[in-house]
């Protein structure tokens, strides 16, 4: 009887197994009979090495066919258990979640910052969520196939410019990378298992030590030289509240100055050119100058702030005022 010996097989223990075992599924829902099991049943035989025989296994006299993998519970099993069919038909699945953000992402007159967020978080990362605690086990290179859905996500939702760096938008949006975010879901789910010593996964799990959870914050400090780590040197601060309910323009422009990449100053790096320079003095021309530094706009800075580093500037001085100096200056269209 081959259904019992289905049922016994989990997850957990197909990965724990060093080599020769085999996952059988059922392509959908349960079978009523024998003879509807035998034709969707297949089965997948997990190993490592050059030389081997496919098991011969039998349902009612007839032979289950021996794939290289198989979708079980929405997850793609490969004989290899490297995953990267997995994570191929994960990123082909969120493209298409994001080409629905695209639509009501526009940075003129799109949704706001925080519905285009949870709707990242819904149909995108929610799709990248499940299973990741199977799937995150495989080789870095190939999960990080699945890092351009997260930053093109987040970019989309914040409205960010294309150049913008991607620690920048993680410590925008309030997102880890994926990386963490697996890294937490392990956790969570680790937590969970600790409470059920009787679950079959206790024993597989609790053999691998813990990683330090903290190294969200400790990526950012590193962070240094990052435009954005002056103005939100610790991670958590809801400075984009600041702009809520202002208008998708008025956010989209705040996240860019921010991030301290915008059309104006970073254009230079998608037309290939050389970075500009300040006409009235000859500085490099970054957000940095336009809002704080440059002394040839003094004069028109003055009406409206007179603060001298970003960090205040975020704070303390009105949004409505960094507009109305931007807009003086015949920028702001370009931000
Ligand atoms: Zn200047």
């Amino acid at each position: 009887m081959i259904l019992p010996f289905t049922l016994r097989i989990n997850t957990c223990s197909i990965l724990s197994a060093p080599s020769n075992c085999v996952l059988i599924t059922f392509k959908s829902g349960s079978p009523r009979t024998v003879s509807d099991s035998r034709s969707k049943t297949t089965c997948v035989h997990f190993h490592r090495q050059r030389i081997y025989t496919e098991p011969a296994l039998h349902l009612d006299g007839q032979p289950i066919p021996v794939n290289g993998e198989a979708k079980f519970l929405g997850v793609v099993f490969d004989s290899k258990l490297n995953f990267s069919s997995h994570v191929k038909y994960l990123k082909k699945k969120c493209l298409k979640a994001l080409n629905l953000l695209r639509v009501v992402g526009h940075t003129d007159w799109g949704a706001d910052r925080a519905t285009l967020l949870k709707l990242y978080r819904t149909l995108v990362r929610s799709k990248l969520d499940y299973g990741s605690v199977i799937y995150g086990s495989a080789k870095k290179h190939v999960l990080r196939a699945l890092d351009p859905i997260h930053h093109q996500g987040l970019c989309i939702a914040l409205g960010a410019f294309r150049t913008s760096p991607i620690k920048s938008l993680y410590a925008e949006a309030g997102e880890p990378s994926l990386e963490h975010r697996r890294m937490k879901l392990a956790f969570n789910y680790v937590l969970k298992l600790k409470s059920l010593p009787r679950n079959p996964c206790h024993e597989v799990v609790f053999e691998a030590p813990l990683s330090d959870f903290s190294a969200v914050t400790k990526d950012w400090d590193a962070e240094g030289a990052n435009k954005l780590h002056e103005v939100l040197p610790n991670l958590g601060e809801d400075l984009h509240r600041r702009g809520e309910g202002a208008g998708r323009k008025l956010e989209t422009a705040m996240c860019r100055l921010r991030v301290g990449h915008t059309w104006l100053t970073q254009s230079y790096l998608l037309k290939n050119e050389d970075q500009p320079f300040c006409y009235a003095c000859d500085s490099l021309y970054t957000v940095q100058h336009i809002l704080i530094e440059c002394p040839d706009f003094q004069d028109t800075r003055k009406k409206y702030f007179s603060i001298t580093d970003l960090y205040r500037l975020f704070r303390e001085v009105d949004l409505s005022r960094i507009v109305g100096y931007l807009k003086d200056l015949g920028v702001y269209g370009k931000i």
